[in-house]
């Protein structure tokens, strides 16, 4: 039995992160905002979202690191930029974000109508993932990526913080 004077000295060591009043643990993290355009259409949906349609969507890539750089940065903002943005840029702004199987993408392919397949049915959810993997696959440590789908709504996939 551990006696009330031996508290002060049974604090668990802070390991890679610090540790808050409250004991969990704490990182540093930056998030970037990337806006974009995008139609799509889900299959197997009753809903309005069934119908191809568009979205003005907003991105927010948030990056953790348990340290600084010795700029005193977790990664520079115009670096998440330069991989993020260019890529959305370049593959998804202003395509047609569709299921692969979606009978719609031949003939929009047809009509050069630019489209970004997915495996999976193109929801919020699964665009954040998309950006998710990407930004991990580019060496960021992205802690979580949260899609906009409209002002009001957003999705997001994002991991815990390591430690
Ligand atoms: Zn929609």
């Amino acid at each position: 039995m551990i006696g009330s004077g031996d508290f002060r000295h049974t604090r668990a060591p802070a390991g890679r992160f610090g540790f808050n009043e409250g004991g969990g643990p704490i990182s540093h993290r930056v998030t970037k905002h990337i806006d974009f355009c995008y139609g799509h259409r889900l299959l197997n949906y009753e809903g309005k979202c069934r119908h191809l349609h568009g979205h003005n969507g907003k991105v927010e890539v948030e990056v953790v690191s348990n340290h600084l750089d010795h700029r005193g940065m977790v990664v520079d903002f115009g670096d998440i930029n330069k991989v993020i943005k260019t890529w959305i840029d370049a593959e998804l702004d202003h395509k047609m974000l569709l299921h692969r199987k979606d009978p719609l993408v031949a003939v929009l392919q047809q009509h050069r109508q630019p489209c970004y397949l997915m495996d999976a049915n193109p929801t919020a959810e699964n665009i954040a993932k998309v950006i998710f993997d990407y930004a991990h696959a580019q060496g960021l440590q992205v802690a979580e990526v949260r899609l906009w789908e409209t002002p009001n709504s957003f999705a997001s996939y994002g991991r815990p913080a390591p430690g």
